[in-house]
């Protein structure tokens, strides 16, 4: 670093040179040197860097003002060791010239595709139904804020009267290209622009109502139908009640996500429904005709006699409607559960007794142990 060449020089202009001059003067010189124009090519690397630390201070009035009083001795102290370029900072202020320069070089087709329509981005809600409503499809009526394009600034978000203008940082290309020194030469990073966010734009004077995004939210009420057969955790899409589209693209899309309460009495299994339903000990062993609580209400069922506990029943094309055609359904599936009476009157007791003697059976079980059932055994 000891003896550096004189900054106007490495650029080829006069001291007195224009910021514009200054400018152009760079893009001529970078592009000659760039590394990714000459792979391999040591000095024209280093040519690259000189004329980049050059184009840093002769950009910036400020720095052009103390390199003109002191030269080279007044970033000496500065910028320290290992900061970019021999010490400069080497920070986004060169995004203009290479957001231009690598846009001339590669631009085209990718720059038009960004700036095309696009849609725009998914919006998401919840909503929470019944498992009846689930069973039998239904419609909600979902309160959202929407984005809309702001009416006072038509949606460019500057001041009625003024307009956008082209992002100083990124040239108007919504971009910055980083590039570094490493170890295995240049490393060149495109980034977002962060000044703009990718717009490109640049709203100096900004419109008041929506504060320069363009967009005001605005509650609306949206339908929401829900089919039948729907599952806990599953969505609907509501085409284009999304986020606006970009450059007059389509509105996103609005998911909603659907909650599916728990129903006390059945369970769901993808389109089966599973229950279980409680009979008498004598409905058991006599056999009866019992209801069966279905989604579509109870239905009438005869169990043979002598049903043990257990005991599965089928009713085919009784669960879940399916979605892609409500007339087929799922099954449900029913667990018979034998329910031995806990507590009983004297009557009934004795009642069983006198069951449990005609069936031969010793109280107590098979050890015969001597109780006091004994005495009182009837025939
Ligand atoms: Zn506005
Ligand atoms: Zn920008």
């Amino acid at each position: 670093m000891a003896d550096k060449r004189d900054y106007y020089d490495v650029l080829g202009v006069a001291k007195t040179a224009s910021e514009d001059e200054i400018k152009r003067a760079y893009r001529k010189v970078a592009k000659k040197y760039h590394p990714d124009m000459n792979p391999g090519d040591k000095e024209a690397e280093e040519k690259f860097k000189e004329a980049a630390e050059a184009y840093e201070v002769l950009s910036d009035p400020d720095k052009r003002q103390k390199y003109d009083q002191f030269g080279h001795a007044a970033f000496e102290q500065g910028g320290g060791p290992g900061g970019g370029f021999g010490g400069f900072d080497f920070n986004g202020d060169m995004g203009d010239i290479f957001g231009d320069f690598f846009g001339d070089i590669f631009g085209g087709g990718r720059r038009q595709q960004r700036n095309g329509p696009r849609q725009g981005a998914s919006l998401r809600a919840s909503v929470r139904i019944t498992f009846d409503e689930a069973i039998r499809g239904t419609e909600k009526e979902l309160n959202i804020a929407l984005k809309e394009t702001c009416k006072t600034c038509g949606g460019n978000g500057a001041k009625p009267g003024t307009s956008p203008e082209s992002c100083p940082k990124c040239g108007g290309t919504g971009q910055v290209v980083y590039t570094q020194q490493s170890m295995f030469g240049t490393v060149r990073n495109v980034q977002t622009c962060p000044d703009c966010h990718g717009s490109g734009q640049f709203i100096r004077n900004k419109c008041s109502d929506c504060s320069g995004t363009g967009y005001v939210k605005v509650r609306k009420n949206i339908k929401v139908s829900i089919p039948a057969g729907i599952d806990n955790g599953q969505s609907v899409r509501i085409r284009e009640k999304g986020e606006p589209g970009i450059n007059g693209g389509p509105r996103g899309d609005l998911l909603v996500n659907v909650n599916v309460s728990r129903h006390p009495k059945f369970q769901r299994q993808e389109y089966d429904i599973y229950s279980t339903e409680a009979i008498s000990f004598t409905q058991a062993a006599l056999g009866a005709t019992i209801k069966i609580d279905t989604v579509d209400g109870p239905e009438e069922y005869t169990i043979k006699p002598g049903t043990q506990t257990d005991t599965k029943i089928h009713l085919r094309n009784k669960g879940v409607p399916t979605l892609r055609n409500n007339k087929v359904r799922g099954s449900h599936h029913i667990t018979l559960v034998v329910q031995v009476p806990e507590h009983m009157t004297e009557e009934q007791k004795e009642a069983l007794r006198a069951f449990q003697a005609a069936m031969g059976e010793t109280p107590g079980g098979k050890t015969e142990k001597k109780g006091f059932f004994n005495s009182k055994k009837k025939k």
